[in-house]
């Protein structure tokens, strides 16, 4: 029997399953699918520790009924999904309030302070640091007033630390001869950064796992069986059971079943996002660019350039609606006119979301052998290598590096 069964091989699973080696222990992960096909394969590869401020925030949330209406628009609810996703959206919303998202930054601040560090060991450890571009990200927009309408985030991230530079349109052309276009100034983000190919990464961290002896297990966690508060057992849909001394719950967007089978009711939704890969895009970025003016990110990664972005809240494991990932190609067009998108593939995925934008981290209240670490949102690429970090230390009994409590299972109770 391993010393920690890890349900999930996300990027959060696979870091968590390095760190817990590191201090000795056994590990063995749970995927149903393929390791590091969820969330974690198609995102836009950002490493963005400033990213503590959240999408409902003032000077958004007024912006943010009318774009429910536009289906083609950078948040949209799919009438189906209303009714279910209703209670999510009004607290998503609530938490939008300057209080509420001084309070979300400040618990975030000091994870996202370690990122940059706590990636640096693990692509060290796993000799894979060329998966990490260290050329800062830009911000781009249409028109100054863009940038100045949010200014409580950048006031926010500059009391947390988390520093800019601000540039004009000819500074962004210097840097990014490749924009043209609606752009007239834009921001460097101090320290973001970006990951090349999400994919190798996880793969990279699952040989490594496997070459330390960690086990990986094909198949699909479906309940737990426990006895006196312990969780003793993983149930498979196969019908095989794994015998289990601690569980990390790491199932991303997929985490709810599970968590309600600990008597636990979290909520948790699927935001989709989407991607247009362009394998051959015949123009050349040396850095991450997020258009805020178009709600779209590009990002150059070994395989070709991204395009990613927008929320869908659709409900679970919904179908894609592919017209949003085509929106996003058509919008990079008006930046990078000359952009070739022949032979690209699209994609959806579900970013695992929390309403106030913070991850659930820490045991599980009536279960002391039950780690859960998921809901990370649009920022879990970000935390991964740092959650794997804290996960290692809940199940060492370490007094945690940064204090869990704003991300406690309960908060929701
Ligand atoms: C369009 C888009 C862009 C994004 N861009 C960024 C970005 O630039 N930077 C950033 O930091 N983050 C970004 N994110 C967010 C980031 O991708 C996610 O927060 C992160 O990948 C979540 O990792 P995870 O390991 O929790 O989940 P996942 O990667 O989804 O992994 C969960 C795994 O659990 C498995 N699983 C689920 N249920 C079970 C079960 N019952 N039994 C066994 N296995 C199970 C799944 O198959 C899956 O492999 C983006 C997300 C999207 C959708």
């Amino acid at each position: 029997m391993a010393d920690v069964t890890i349900v999930g091989g996300g990027i959060i699973g696979l870091c968590s399953a390095m760190a817990l080696q590191d201090r000795g222990y056994t590990v063995e992960i749970i995927e149903r699918g393929e390791i590091g096909r969820g969330a974690s394969y198609g995102n836009c590869g950002l490493l963005a520790p400033g990213e503590v401020v959240p999408v409902s925030r003032p000077g958004v949330v007024k912006k943010i009924p009318g774009w429910l209406l536009d289906p083609e628009g950078p948040l949209f609810v799919r009438p189906g999904a209303l009714a279910r996703d209703l209670p999510w959206l009004l607290r998503f919303l609530k938490a939008g309030s300057a209080d509420t998202v001084r309070h979300i930054a400040s618990s975030l601040a000091p994870m996202m302070k370690r990122v940059n560090s706590d990636y640096g060991v693990l692509l060290e450890r796993i000799g894979r640091s060329d998966l990490l571009s260290q050329v800062e990200s830009l911000m781009l927009f249409k028109d100054r007033s863009e940038y100045e309408r949010d200014r409580f985030s950048w006031d926010l991230r500059s009391e947390l630390g988390f520093d800019h530079t601000f540039i004009s349109g000819s500074q962004v052309r210097e840097l990014e001869p490749a924009i043209e276009g609606p752009v007239t100034c834009g921001v460097i983000m101090k320290d973001w950064y970006h990951f090349t190919d999400p994919l190798a990464l996880t793969q990279a961290l699952a040989e490594e796992v496997v070459r330390r002896g960690g086990k990986i297990v094909s198949g699909e966690a479906l309940s737990f069986e426990s006895e006196r508060g312990l969780v003793r057992s993983v149930k498979l849909r196969s019908g095989d059971r794994i015998d289990t001394k601690r569980i990390v719950l790491a199932a991303g967007a997929w985490s709810g079943s599970l968590t309600r089978q600990l008597g636990l009711r979290i909520p948790l939704a699927h935001l989709s996002g989407y991607h247009v890969h362009a394998p051959h895009p015949q123009v050349h970025l040396e850095r991450a660019i997020y258009y805020a003016s178009g709600g779209f990110v590009l990002t150059p990664m070994a395989t070709g350039l991204r395009i990613g972005g927008t929320i869908e809240i659709a409900g679970a494991d919904p179908k894609p609606n592919f017209r949003r990932a085509d929106v996003l190609a058509e919008r990079a067009k008006t930046i990078l006119p000359t952009l070739d998108i022949t032979g690209s593939t699209r994609w959806m995925g579900a970013r695992p979301f929390i309403p106030d934008t913070m991850p659930i981290l820490g045991k599980a209240p009536s279960f002391g052998n039950v780690i859960l670490a998921f809901g990370h949102g649009q920022v879990g690429m970000t935390l991964g290598a740092t959650t794997g970090h804290v996960v290692a230390q809940i199940i060492a009994d370490e007094r945690p590096d940064v204090d869990l409590g704003p991300f406690r299972p309960q908060r929701f109770a």
